[in-house]
């Protein structure tokens, strides 16, 4: 698969129903049917069983991700990025030193704005997601295993 964002945020959303029953908060029941039996209100949260009940989908998202998917590790993603594209070692006079690591100790300003950089280029790519505006992100194939 490779879905763009909106396929993906639609798909989450789907997940986000199939997992969750219609419920009426007032009568404290499910309402499956998507009308509340009791008190004929088409007011509904959505719950997840054992999580909880509430409206909309984006906290059962937010749930379905958490549970289920490991976070990218930035720090690490980018690093590896970096070591991929340079010699890994270094000579400065007499020292063969580790490239990343004199980097990251030299100017660590422009080792943090470079991340940014390639953060928002994988993002811009749909290679990493975030859904809570840029806190948190996973890998578009991770999700793509959930849908
Ligand atoms: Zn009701």
């Amino acid at each position: 698969m490779n879905l763009t964002k909106t396929e993906i945020e639609q798909k989450l959303e789907q997940l986000a129903f199939d997992r969750t029953t219609p419920f009426c908060y007032s009568c404290y029941k499910d309402a499956p049917t998507g009308t509340c039996k009791a008190c004929m209100s088409d007011d509904l949260m959505r719950c997840l069983p054992v999580v909880g009940v509430e409206y909309g989908t984006n906290w059962v998202i937010k749930h379905i991700l958490q549970e289920e998917l490991t976070p990218v590790n930035l720090d690490e993603a980018f690093e590896e990025s970096v070591r991929g594209c340079y010699e890994e070692q270094t000579t400065a006079g007499w020292m063969t030193l580790d490239t990343v690591s004199i980097m990251k100790e030299m100017d660590s300003v422009s080792w943090g704005c470079a991340q940014s950089e390639w953060e928002s280029q994988e993002a811009e790519e749909g290679t990493i997601i975030s859904f809570d505006a840029g806190a948190t992100y996973y890998y578009a194939s991770d999700i793509e295993t959930l849908l």
